[in-house]
């Protein structure tokens, strides 16, 4: 690389110093040769032209006088050469310097890249270990910097990395080192008395209050924050590795205590990514063995109080642990990557065991954000919809207004698809996030669906009981109707009638139900179709099938 800039077009390119030195050697060698020889042959040259001018006598061999030309000759371009040559080693050496830094440097940033963060680490862990002080190793991940360089594209992004790269550098302590380990990964690290943690804190209270301030990158507004996670090697770290990775778990629980924090490493962290692991790893499993499972909560017309459909909700009947509710389950399964796959395992049941049921019934299901990055995704729902024969025109899918920050033309391709079919659509969550009358306009919406926290608490918070009264009177205007989940009893039920909410969901129903105790229930109100010769799976034994 740098090595080739300063070697110019010289035959000796590409060489390294050693090579250069050795040949400096030699060439010093035969000037040095040449030198000596000079020496001998200049002085029987000069005595002999002295005696011709003092005493007239003795001749000057001509073949003396031009070996002395030559002599001088070779010492000048000996001497020459070993002035070039010297000059090159220094090239060499400072380039070689400049490619070693270069190797161990973030282009970027000029910060430590991972691999020399490591080897810099390892030398201050023991430095620090030796004078009786600790090591303090900070580990930086940005929020929403993916968002930034979607919206505003790299070059925004990259200008804003080098801005955060300045505000660390600003925040260190004297003698830090500061890496960039990738993406929008920092690292810092630096030694500090063990007895005066405090002096760790504010640096790290500075870091996460300075790269919450908004950044002014080319005329934009950027706003980020920061998840930092810190650990101090005099508490059970061996060495840099377990510090990084300490480190690491911190900033990982920082993240999920809301972000823009930061978190001290402690063990029960260790335990819980344990428990994480573990889970993930059943879930893996859990979802081509069947173990989660459809759910069904009823959906009540308010003013006829008849049954219209039931939303879908998930359900992990796990083998030991007995049943776990989708809050702790769903989020892995996103992250994971492995919420495509549940969703359709969970479609395919539903749909297979709802396909007797009386055909006024609707079943609506919770479509995660995450899905909504499928382009395929219309195309792999109306698949299921056509393999267990379910009408698409009895299907609703719930998203929630997440779905639409992130890539609202994919998210309008894949809705369209789908409302093509005859699928209707549901805004859920409204109330939680923007509730923006833009996002209801931005998509062609059938129902919007309230929280169930505004619900529960309708009849205790004025605040509640005004954001029910503003959402439903905004579904007036927008002609959509309004379901109300969490209707938990007669009191909130007979509210939201008169408030002029369309349908409503919650206990006072019933709690949701598997697929036998719905069966049942629908056979008591006479709500299954009766079996049609030639259709499969409609006596009620077939309906755990996973896709
Ligand atoms: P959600 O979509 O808001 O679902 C409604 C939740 O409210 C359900 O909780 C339901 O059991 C609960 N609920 C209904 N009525 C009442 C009530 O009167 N009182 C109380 N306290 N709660 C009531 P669940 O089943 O635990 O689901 C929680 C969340 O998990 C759902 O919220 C949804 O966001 C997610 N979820 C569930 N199933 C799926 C799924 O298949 N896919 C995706 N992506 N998310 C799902
Ligand atoms: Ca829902
Ligand atoms: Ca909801």
């Amino acid at each position: 690389m740098t090595v080739e800039r300063h070697g110019g077009d010289r035959p000796d390119r590409g060489y390294p110093a050693g090579v250069v030195k050795r040949r400096d050697i030699l060439t010093g060698a035969v000037t040095i040769a040449a030198t000596l020889l000079f020496v001998g042959i200049a002085s029987s040259v000069l005595s002999s032209a002295l005696k011709h001018v003092l005493h007239g006598t003795g001749e000057t061999d001509p073949a003396l006088v031009i070996a002395l030309l030559l002599n001088v000759a070779l010492i000048l371009i000996g001497w020459r050469r070993h002035r070039d040559l010297a000059n090159e080693v220094d090239i060499r050496a400072a380039a070689e310097q400049s490619a070693r830094l270069l190797a161990a440097r973030d282009p970027l940033t000029g910060f430590h890249n991972r691999r020399s963060l490591a080897e810099a680490g390892a030398a201050m862990f023991v430095h620090a270990v030796d004078r009786h002080k600790a090591m303090a190793l900070l580990l930086l991940d940005l929020d929403y910097f993916k968002t930034v360089n979607d919206l505003h594209g790299h070059a925004a992004g990259d200008s804003l990395l080098k801005a955060v790269a300045h505000e660390i550098a600003q925040a260190m302590p004297p003698h830090a080192l500061t890496a960039r380990l990738g993406g929008d990964e920092f690292a810092c690290g630096f030694p500090f008395d063990p007895a005066h943690a405090t002096l760790v804190e504010r640096v790290a209270e500075t870091l996460v209050s300075r790269l919450a301030q908004p950044f002014q990158i080319d005329g934009l507004h950027l706003h980020i924050s920061a998840s930092v996670g810190i650990a101090r090697s005099d508490i059970g770290c061996v060495g840099i590795d377990s510090l990084m990775r300490s480190a690491d778990i911190a900033m990982y629980s920082a993240k999920n205590a809301g972000r823009n924090r930061f978190a001290w490493f402690d063990q029960s962290m260790e335990r819980d990514l344990k428990t994480r692991t573990d889970l993930e790893a059943s879930l893996r499993s859990a979802i081509p063995n069947g173990e989660i499972v459809p759910y069904f909560e009823q959906q009540i017309d308010l003013n006829t109080g008849r049954l219209t459909g039931f939303e879908v909700l998930a359900r992990w009947e796990h083998p030991t642990r007995g049943m776990i509710a989708p809050e702790a389950f769903i989020p892995l399964a996103e992250e994971t990557g492995m919420i495509s796959d549940l969703s359709l395992s969970l479609l395919h049941q539903a749909f297979t065991a709802a396909r007797d049921w009386d055909a006024g019934l609707s079943l609506s299901v919770n479509i995660s954000p995450w899905q909504m990055r499928d382009a395929w995704l219309a195309q792999k729902i109306i698949k299921v919809l056509t393999e267990t024969g379910f009408p698409a025109n009895r299907l609703e899918i719930e998203i929630t207004e997440t779905a639409l920050l992130d890539n609202l033309a994919l998210t309008q391709s894949i809705v369209g698809s789908l409302k093509n079919q005859g699928v209707r659509l549901a805004l859920d969550d409204f109330g939680t996030g923007f509730s923006s009358l833009a996002h209801l306009r931005a998509l062609p919406f059938d129902q919007i669906k309230i929280d169930r926290s505004f619900i529960l608490s309708i009849n205790q918070s004025a605040e509640s009981t005004a954001l029910v009264t503003a959402i439903t009177r905004l579904g007036d205007s927008l002609n959509l109707p309004i379901t109300a989940e969490g209707v938990a009893d007669a009191r909130i039920e007979e509210r939201l009638r008169a408030l002029g909410c369309a349908k409503g969901q919650g206990f006072l129903y019933g709690q949701p139900m598997s697929v036998a105790n719905t069966r049942r229930l629908l056979a008591e109100r006479r709500l299954l179709q009766m079996p049609q010769p030639g259709i499969v799976g409609v006596s009620g034994t077939v309906h755990r099938r996973s896709a």
